[in-house]
């Protein structure tokens, strides 16, 4: 079976050979980039670069997916105001300056392919979509308008309007909502199939359950909506520490990804098998990091065993591998998966 089939018959609740694995964002950098000799900073400027950079993560790791997005959770946010610098080559860009409240008005919606930097990922997308052609699945990126809206503003002063200033809150979540539409235009167009939307702030340590139904969820259920109107299957990632999974799952996605390491599998199983599909997120904090190959395989038996040989389950690491993890803990939770994770 290709990559691009067994991905989506787990995504579409059906039984694929074995459990797919899952690449997210541009996971264990370091080794990437120093196969290819490319530098981070100059995939964020161009396309080409962005694709031979990822499709890298590919050919290294050999997981199911290829990912057009990064980690850096800011690309959105740049587009709508907030100004960011690159201090290292080869990390992440960092904010330089918020977007003050008192411009809070000035916020609106763009067409990500007008902006310079948001446009990029998406042209990237369809380059490795014509070099795979079907073979693997390119999956779609984006940040949930809350978290959007948060690297905009600033968290803080974001939370703190929740409480002072619903209304312009409303007004930054709407912009951005509107632009995460244009984004799920633009992907479908070029024959993406699937988006990835990070949703981090959905858990308790951030904000209360209530609050996160007015604003957070409600956005992205308008987002989620416009994403399954246009064909696409949606992602919702949230590696947050208590994370609000089961309202999360209300909102009807394609799959919900989690950390292993905040949830348990007994209650996931309980309520999410055959409605949602899983990607069950091995933890990247420390098992991944500095556990040892015997700790990575016990996670993923048992997380197998939980969910019993059922379809919609797909493994991964909890987040983003951290930009050093070691080479050999990502093939041991590769072999592990295609272990114990294949279907007779
Ligand atoms: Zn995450």
């Amino acid at each position: 079976m290709i990559s691009a089939d067994r991905f989506h018959s787990a995504l579409d609740l059906s039984l694929p050979d074995r459990v797919p694995l899952f690449y997210q964002h541009l996971g264990a950098a370091k080794w990437v980039l120093q196969s290819t000799g490319l530098r981070m900073h100059d995939g964020f400027h161009d396309p080409e670069i962005f694709s031979r950079i990822s499709m890298a993560a590919y050919d290294l790791y050999g997981f199911d997916n290829v990912m057009a997005g990064w980690g850096d959770i800011m690309v959105e946010a740049q587009a709508h105001g907030m100004t960011w610098r690159f201090p290292e080559r080869d990390f992440y860009p960092r904010v330089d300056e918020y977007v003050p409240m008192s411009d809070i008005d000035k916020i609106h919606a763009v067409d990500p392919m007008d902006d310079r930097f948001w446009s990029v990922p998406i042209e990237a997308a369809e380059i490795m979509t014509k070099r795979y052609r079907g073979e693997v699945p390119v999956i779609g990126c984006i940040n949930a308008p809350m978290l959007i809206a948060s690297e905009i503003i600033g968290l803080e002063h974001l939370l703190m309007g929740c409480l002072t200033e619903p209304s312009a809150v409303d007004h930054v979540l709407s912009a951005v909502t509107e632009s995460s539409e244009a984004y799920g235009e633009r992907i479908s167009d070029i024959g993406l199939e699937d988006v990835f939307i990070e949703n981090g702030t959905a858990g308790n340590e951030l904000m209360d359950l209530d609050t996160y139904e007015r604003f957070d969820r409600k956005y992205l259920r308008i987002g989620a909506d416009s994403f399954h109107q246009k064909g696409l299957r949606t992602i919702i990632h949230n590696c947050s520490a208590e994370p609000f999974w089961k309202s999360q799952s209300e909102i009807g996605p394609t799959a919900i990804h989690l950390n292993l390491r905040f949830v348990r599998m007994e209650e996931i199983t309980s309520d999410l098998k055959s409605n949602v599909a899983f990607i069950a997120g091995i933890d990247h904090t420390d098992l991944l990091l500095n556990g040892t190959r015997e700790d990575i395989d016990k996670s993923v038996r048992e997380t197998m065993a939980a969910w019993d040989g059922d379809p919609g389950l797909i493994i991964g690491p909890g987040c983003e591998f951290p930009y050093k993890t070691p080479r050999e803990n990502i093939l041991a939770l590769k072999e592990c998966t295609i272990e114990h994770g294949t279907y007779l």
